[in-house]
């Protein structure tokens, strides 16, 4: 099920006085549907007695969404320099962060450990002697390799670029312990979209039994264990959504088992990205063009840069005409957008209903990895953010971009090196 009837039943009224007010394209984001999964999420794992979520900054890196979080009591999930200082913008400090890099440069590790720092989860183990000071608190990232299949999007373990080892990963935490180190966190993230619970189950089962292993191997004991984020969302209308609660109850009952063997439990983390926001945004688009050759084009005012997926992973995106439905006469189109992509498409021959040039389109489940992915190839300018508020307010959250914004990095001072002699 792709946006919920709840979802529909806030915006649709108010929808033609915002597109009247803010005009389109834009993103907009469903306050009350954020917290209620956030809700949601803390429910399922009120069983454990210390969980927290870290909002995947990357999937929708707005402060407006990240105080949110932060409201909820959840922590942020960070890749970047931009992310951590986003996070720290609305408050985040210290053990709020998680610093996930791979790859890290040595401008990271500063930013991480600046301005009350952030829990630091390494990706590899030659970075041990890279950290400009070795902090008290250190986490790996963990990659099972052949132990594990992965999924589409995030490709299988063994040929993905993250995390330690196997064969590393105890001479990672030895290591680090020798650095001085003293506590410790076990991390990893394999799946990305799983809709099946089962996976996350297995991947919180084997963090604990590596931990209770590396544990005794090392002589140290662990805060806690992060299985990542990847929890799907059904963007299929023919999709379930993922067994939250079920997986929940599998979880707390292997950390049950946990502390029956070892007298402790440690914390659970979550890094989701798409589960927390993912349905609660859609993107706002007009049709301005319709074109019939080959096939038939309907073109609209966005393009791929306000959502990526279709064209990266093509991926499928569930879309409305506002006030038509298939009854009313149908027809298969593609949806696409202005640049010279082919692959600048919303829709790949989709069955919608009759759409004329000024219809709406409402494309959805663009509130995660959407705006944010975007980029101006062919110089296209990105939307506008907006927020559907608990109280029915609509907030511009982030202004769409000016040709000023485009034009900014031409904006420098001359520099050049003459040829030697
Ligand atoms: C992208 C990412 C996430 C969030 O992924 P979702 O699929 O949005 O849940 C979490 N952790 C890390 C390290 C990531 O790279």
């Amino acid at each position: 099920m792709p946006m919920s009837e709840a979802f529909k039943n806030r915006l649709l009224p108010v929808l033609p006085r915002t597109i009247e007010h803010f005009g389109t394209p834009f993103h907009i984001y469903d306050e009350a549907g954020i917290r209620e999964t956030g809700r949601r999420l803390k429910n399922a794992f009120a069983g454990i007695e210390n969980f927290r979520e870290f909002f995947a900054v990357k999937a929708l890196p707005n402060p407006r969404i990240l105080e949110i979080m932060g409201s909820m009591g959840f922590g942020y999930d960070c890749s970047s320099i931009s992310e951590l200082l986003l996070s720290r913008k609305v408050g985040g400090r210290d053990e709020d962060i998680m610093y996930t890099s791979n790859n890290t440069s040595h401008d990271e590790f500063i930013a991480a450990a600046a301005d009350g720092g952030s829990i630091l989860n390494l990706d590899d183990i030659s970075l041990l002697a890279k950290v400009p000071v070795m902090p008290e608190r250190i986490c790996f990232r963990y990659n099972p390799g052949p132990r594990r299949v992965g999924n589409d999007i995030i490709g299988n373990p063994i040929e993905a670029k993250y995390g330690v080892s196997h064969d590393q990963i105890v001479d990672a935490y030895r290591q680090a312990k020798e650095r001085g180190a003293q506590r410790f966190g076990l991390h990893t993230m394999l799946a990305s979209n799983e809709l099946n619970h089962e996976y996350m189950v297995h991947t919180a089962e084997m963090l604990l039994e590596l931990v209770e292993f590396i544990a005794q191997e090392v002589g140290i004991s662990f805060e806690f264990i992060n299985i990542g984020g990847g929890l799907g969302i059904p963007y299929q209308p023919e999709a379930n959504e993922l067994q939250i609660e079920v997986m929940g109850r599998e979880i707390t009952t292997a950390f049950q088992a946990f502390r029956q063997r070892n007298g402790y439990t440690p914390a659970l983390f979550m890094e989701s990205g798409r589960y927390m926001t993912g349905p609660h945004g859609v993107l706002a688009v007009k049709a301005i063009n319709r074109k019939e050759i080959y096939r038939t084009y309907v073109g609209v005012d966005a393009c791929m840069n306000a959502l990526m997926r279709p064209a990266l992973y093509g991926a499928y995106h569930h879309i409305d005409v506002l006030g038509k439905d298939l009854a009313g006469g149908m027809e298969v189109v593609d949806v696409v957008g202005s640049l010279c992509e082919n692959n600048d498409k919303f829709a790949v021959q989709r069955q919608l209903p009759q759409i004329v040039d000024g219809d709406i389109l409402l494309i959805h489940d663009t509130g995660a990895h959407g705006h944010a992915m975007g980029f101006n190839y062919n110089g296209t300018l990105r939307p506008q953010e907006l927020m559907l508020r608990e109280d029915g307010r609509i907030d511009l959250i982030r202004r769409r971009e000016t040709l000023d914004d485009y034009f900014a990095t031409l904006n420098f001072e001359e520099d050049s090196l003459p040829p030697k002699v």
